[in-house]
């Protein structure tokens, strides 16, 4: 099977034509491509999947983008505030708890240590607030980044390497075919220095890097049944 991504991408006027009269789904007409796309389900797979690989057509629909992206990450946003608040009201009450006794004990005081360092370590995890803000660069850098992946340098993208009669598992990429790009680059996508990135914006970067990616996937395989039924 052809890579969906492929199939689509020749949906962009400027992509050369290729594969055909192949037959199979070389065969296949752009109308067939395009109404293809209609049996993928709507949301953020969708989305990002067209912005990866038929920019032309997403940019005439860039706010359901949008409004998939900001559907997609609200939960997330609240699941950390309401971490955050239930952290520091643990923390509270055993504050609390210790001024209450003259002596609270060590057993206490640890517990008391314990949530402090819990409270700092969401901290740490959570998006800053400005992350709304955000949204729109940070959108267009994770997709920029998923539509051109740093291809493993050692397998070429393939995620296998040949040992003599073996076919291995590429130990670079771990499978992946693709490796990480560097932070310095991801802060640069985002308009940032690398330092700030790093403290501020990195969980929430590496977040959506994960869920558009996870996303974008499961929409080229819906895609890519729905290619199978019409060749
Ligand atoms: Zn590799």
């Amino acid at each position: 099977m052809t890579n969906p991504r492929e199939l689509l991408a020749r949906l962009n006027p400027t992509t050369i034509r290729y594969d055909v009269g192949r037959g199979g789904v070389g065969a296949l007409s752009n109308q067939d491509i395009a109404a293809a796309l209609a049996f993928v389900p709507a949301g953020l797979g969708r989305e990002v999947l067209e912005a990866c690989w038929w920019p032309d057509g997403a940019a005439r629909r860039s706010h359901k983008l949008r409004d998939a992206v900001y559907m997609h990450v609200q939960p997330e946003i609240a699941r950390q505030a309401k971490e955050l608040s239930e952290a520091r009201i643990h923390r509270g009450m055993l504050h609390a708890c210790a001024g209450w006794a003259n002596n609270p004990g060590a057993g206490l005081l640890r517990e008391l240590a314990a949530a402090e360092a819990k409270v700092e370590a969401i901290k740490a995890r959570c998006w800053p607030v400005s992350a709304f803000e955000m949204l729109p660069a940070m959108s267009k850098a994770v997709i920029d980044e998923l539509a051109h992946p740093n291809q493993c340098p050692d397998c070429k993208g393939r995620g296998q390497l040949r040992a003599g009669e073996l076919v291995v598992t590429c130990p670079t990429c771990g499978g992946r075919g693709t490796l990480a790009i560097s932070d310095r680059k991801r802060a640069a996508a985002i308009g940032r220095d690398k330092a700030t990135y790093r403290v501020v914006w990195r969980p929430m970067y590496e977040w959506m890097i994960r869920e558009f990616g996870d996303a974008e996937q499961e929409a080229a395989r819906h895609l890519s049944a729905a290619l199978r039924d019409a060749a």
